[in-house]
């Protein structure tokens, strides 16, 4: 194997070491206890099989997207172990948690268009697996509504991040319009 393949490998599978570790109290917000770790892992499958990305730092900062968010890792953590350029995807994609929840939402939408080509795929694989979860595994204790309302705001997400992935981008799109009518049809959600 050359050595830029191992390299490749071993960042990827250090960062779901990581990852894993970092995540593994928490659950989704569905009504099946599904590891949280399923997620980032399902960001950076969707990078790789459906928008064609192979570059192990993009791969690598889609597993970690959620880290500094989500769990106790720090940037020192995630620079120190994967360095500056993996940081910075990261970085990217990760909200700023001491402003209130519509900021945070509000500033997803008008920074979108700003972010490096490498963390829109990111950022659109990241809005594709939520919207699918949406549809097949909804957060149970959301309504109708909220539900509708949290496709509404993907749909302004990722129209300023459009223009750097054509097939995640349609992916997108019809999974949205699919979750939409699985949402529309649902009949025992909570409230
Ligand atoms: P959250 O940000 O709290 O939850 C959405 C996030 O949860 C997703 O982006 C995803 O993030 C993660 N997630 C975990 N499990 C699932 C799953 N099964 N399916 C989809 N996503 C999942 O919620 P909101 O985006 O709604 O943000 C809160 C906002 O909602 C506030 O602005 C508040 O005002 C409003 N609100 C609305 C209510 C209503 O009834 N309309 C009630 C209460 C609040 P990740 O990628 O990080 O895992
Ligand atoms: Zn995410």
């Amino acid at each position: 194997m050359s050595q830029k393949k191992e390299d490749d490998l071993k960042v990827i599978f250090e960062a779901l070491a990581f990852a894993s570790k970092m995540h593994s109290s928490q659950r989704r917000k569905d009504n099946r206890d599904t590891p949280y770790i399923n997620h980032p892992i399902d960001v950076a499958r969707l990078l790789i099989t459906e928008g064609g990305i192979t570059d192990s730092s993009v791969i690598a900062a889609a597993i970690l997207h959620d880290t500094i968010e989500d769990t106790e890792a720090t940037v020192e953590d995630i620079e120190a172990l994967f360095g500056k350029k993996i940081l910075s995807f990261v970085l990217e994609c990760t909200d700023d948690k001491s402003l209130p929840k519509a900021e945070r939402k509000r500033l997803q939408v008008v920074n979108g268009p700003h972010k490096s080509p490498e963390a829109k795929c990111i950022k659109l694989s990241d809005k594709i697996s939520n919207v699918r979860d949406i549809g097949e595994y909804p957060p149970v204790l959301w309504s109708k509504q909220r539900l509708i309302e949290y496709l509404d705001w993907t749909q302004e997400v990722v129209n300023g991040l459009r223009g750097v992935n054509k097939p995640l981008e349609d992916l997108y799109d019809k999974t949205v319009e699919k979750s939409r009518e699985k949402v529309e049809s649902m009949t025992g959600q909570s409230k």
